[in-house]
């Protein structure tokens, strides 16, 4: 029953629209010395865990590594990488020139990609895709995370203050219910009531995509990284038309205050604000508008569902504090308080965390 048997789940892979998550389960025993495939998996694990950076466009992030954890009664640590799902070619091209075509491995597998790209690990590395759903493998990893990592769940201290705010330890070891947000290229909205108990009530096809997308439209910057770096510098009031844009001040028969968006990129019809509008102005601009819609519809679905504590995941949230606090603000200041927003330290992994426990 060695870890390494062909049969045993070491590999969790979510193949996304967009990112490509594999989560790599080393144990902290040793592995037998002898046969050949124990070589072949000692130089992969060598290779796996004593890098940070795979090819052109993968990357481990070491930050988020596990230690001591235990998956179906072995103990070991939790690797986390990614690459782009557009890479698949070269990350298969990789992954055979380091041997994995000479083991029979079954790698557990999520995301549409885990469809997609079937044939191709089969052929190309000879690896089996044992396939399980996205949303079960999810909470899964969520429900696992939370209770293996003692510093996964937090929230924002101050959220009514974005200047103040700061992150804070959340106790999440009483979940049920919550509504989780999932921010990938897409926007998928669950009510979770108990570990198996949930449902789909909601998405949105506004979400990390189309906020990537726009911005390298709109900027010409080529990755994510650069256009939060511009968000970061940029002024979205430059961009957006404000209910002081239109009233003057506050429209206080409705409690609005002026400094609110009252129309997303709505002085951009004017020649010369176009003018005077920078890259930057314009990558915030497109993270604002992006991150409110998504607060509003989770603020709704919780609403509806009558449920307080809205936990939001998803890759879009990497390196992304903006997002975060305005999410954090947005949910506390509209509910009057009565809306948490919770986020989890491995906001992109769930999915790929959550198939090595379904296997
Ligand atoms: P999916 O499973 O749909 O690929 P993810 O949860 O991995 O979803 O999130 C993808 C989103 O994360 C992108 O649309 C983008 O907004 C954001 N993102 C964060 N880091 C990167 C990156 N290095 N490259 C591309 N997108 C990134």
């Amino acid at each position: 029953n060695s870890l390494y048997s062909s049969s045993m789940p070491w590999f969790g892979m979510d193949i996304g629209g967009t990112l490509t998550k594999l989560v790599y389960f080393e144990p902290n025993d040793d592995e037998p010395e002898d046969d050949k495939e124990a070589k072949v998996l000692r130089k992969i694990r060598h290779y796996l865990t004593k890098n940070a950076a795979y090819g052109k466009t993968g990357h481990r992030d070491s930050h988020l590594q596990l230690d001591n954890v235990e998956i179906r009664d072995k103990k070991g640590s939790l690797h986390f990488i990614r690459f782009p799902t557009a890479e698949m070619g070269s990350f298969l091209q990789l992954a055979r020139s380091k041997g994995m075509a000479k083991l029979l491995t079954t790698v557990c597998a999520t995301g549409g990609g885990a469809f997609k790209f079937e044939e191709e690990f089969r052929t190309e590395v000879n690896m089996q895709l044992q396939k399980f759903d996205e949303l079960d493998a999810l909470i899964k990893g969520i429900l696992y995370a939370e209770t293996h990592n003692r510093t996964e769940c937090y929230y924002y201290e101050n959220a009514s203050d974005i200047n103040l705010s700061k992150k804070a330890r959340f106790d999440f070891s009483q979940p049920y219910p919550f509504i989780l947000v999932n921010v990938g290229s897409g926007v998928s909205v669950l009510a979770v009531r108990g570990p198996t108990d949930y449902k789909r009530i909601s998405g949105t096809s506004l979400g990390g995509g189309t906020f990537l997308g726009l911005c390298c439209l709109l900027t010409g910057c080529n990755t994510f990284e650069e256009a939060i770096q511009l968000a970061t510098k940029g002024d979205h009031t430059k961009v957006d038309k404000l209910v002081r844009d239109i009233y003057g001040g506050d429209y206080e028969r409705f409690g609005l205050p002026g400094s609110l968006v009252a129309s997303s990129f709505g002085q951009m019809n004017l020649s010369d604000r176009r003018q005077s509008v920078s890259r930057e102005d314009l990558a915030n601009a497109t993270l604002v508008t992006i991150t409110n819609n998504i607060g509003l519809i989770a603020r709704m679905c919780a609403l509806n569902e009558k449920i307080d504590k809205v936990v939001f995941v998803g890759n879009f949230l990497r390196v992304n504090p903006i997002s975060m606090k305005l999410l954090a603000f947005a949910m506390d200041y509209w509910s009057k308080n009565s809306l948490k927003a919770l986020f989890l330290e491995h906001e992109g992994y769930f999915g790929a965390i959550g198939t090595l426990l379904l296997a």
